[in-house]
């Protein structure tokens, strides 16, 4: 039999439910970034892969401030156009979704130090990387390699392989396959975005996956903080929505004095 109180009975559960989560989430956190090498941060030439805009941001944002102010070349590829995150909002024409995230991402990057021109958008359909027709997936490979071929980078920084989103996991494998036909050495590294989130569902035994390796952005923080507030597409709802796209707290995972990111072993 229902009472009056049981709404707020499970109301009760699931606040306890989620606390639990966020306990076992920093506690896996912790023993990543104890376990993990100190990385440098160098001058290298960067080149940063993100699915979505803002993933370069909450992944990589001290990263690029720290290499910005090295003097060091970095440049943001975005490969798509973040549609995805208000698909059929009553009010919001999907037009104008991409132009506020793309207008998000290069406020976002000038704050990090990188100036619009060092900054591409490829425009694939969000939520479709993973199922490009042939010639899309060809010709989004061609403009990554071009990128690749002009710029030159010593360093490459994209999603993680298992970042359980298929947009995530299949930027991935497109900067991979980018550099195999490049047949230039980089120095190619995986930050997690969705497994930082959930980071029980990191894959650490993931074939190829190497190293933890972490880096201080205590000097940047508040630069990069600044830059993932940008962000407000994301972080907050537009109404009639109740919610954000983003759950709640998920910003505040990467608004922590380091970040992390896999080494891909070299290739023998
Ligand atoms: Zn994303």
């Amino acid at each position: 039999m229902f009472t009056s109180q049981h709404p707020l009975r499970q109301r009760l559960h699931a606040f306890r439910q989620q606390r639990q989560r966020q306990f076992r989430a920093f506690r896996l956190i912790r023993q990543l970034y104890q376990q993990s090498q100190v990385k440098q941060v160098t001058a290298a030439p960067a080149l940063i892969v993100a699915p979505h805009p803002d993933d370069e941001t909450l992944g990589c944002g001290g990263l690029i401030a720290l290499k910005c102010q090295q003097g060091a070349g970095v440049k943001v590829v975005i490969l798509t156009d973040g549609r995805a995150s208000h698909a059929n909002h009553p009010h919001l024409p999907t037009e104008q979704l991409v132009a506020i995230r793309q207008q998000e991402a290069a406020q976002a990057l000038a704050i990090l130090g990188v100036p619009p021109e060092d900054l591409h958008f490829l425009n694939q359909p969000d939520q479709g990387t993973a199922t490009l027709p042939p010639e899309q997936h060809q010709a989004v490979l061609a403009q990554l390699v071009n990128l690749l071929q002009t710029f030159r980078p010593q360093e490459v920084y994209v999603t993680y392989r298992r970042d359980v989103h298929p947009d995530h996991e299949a930027t991935y494998r497109l900067i991979k396959a980018a550099i195999t036909q490049t047949q230039r050495p980089v120095d190619l590294y995986e930050y997690p975005i969705y497994t930082l989130w959930r980071p029980w569902l990191l894959d650490l035994k993931a074939e190829g996956i190497g190293t933890c390796q972490r880096i201080s952005i205590h000097s940047v923080l508040r630069q990069k903080q600044q830059a993932i507030r940008v962000y407000r597409s994301q972080y907050q709802p537009i109404p009639p929505d109740q919610k954000a796209a983003l759950p709640a707290g998920f910003i505040y995972r990467f608004m922590r004095p380091y970040e992390l990111f896999f080494k891909a072993e070299p290739e023998s």
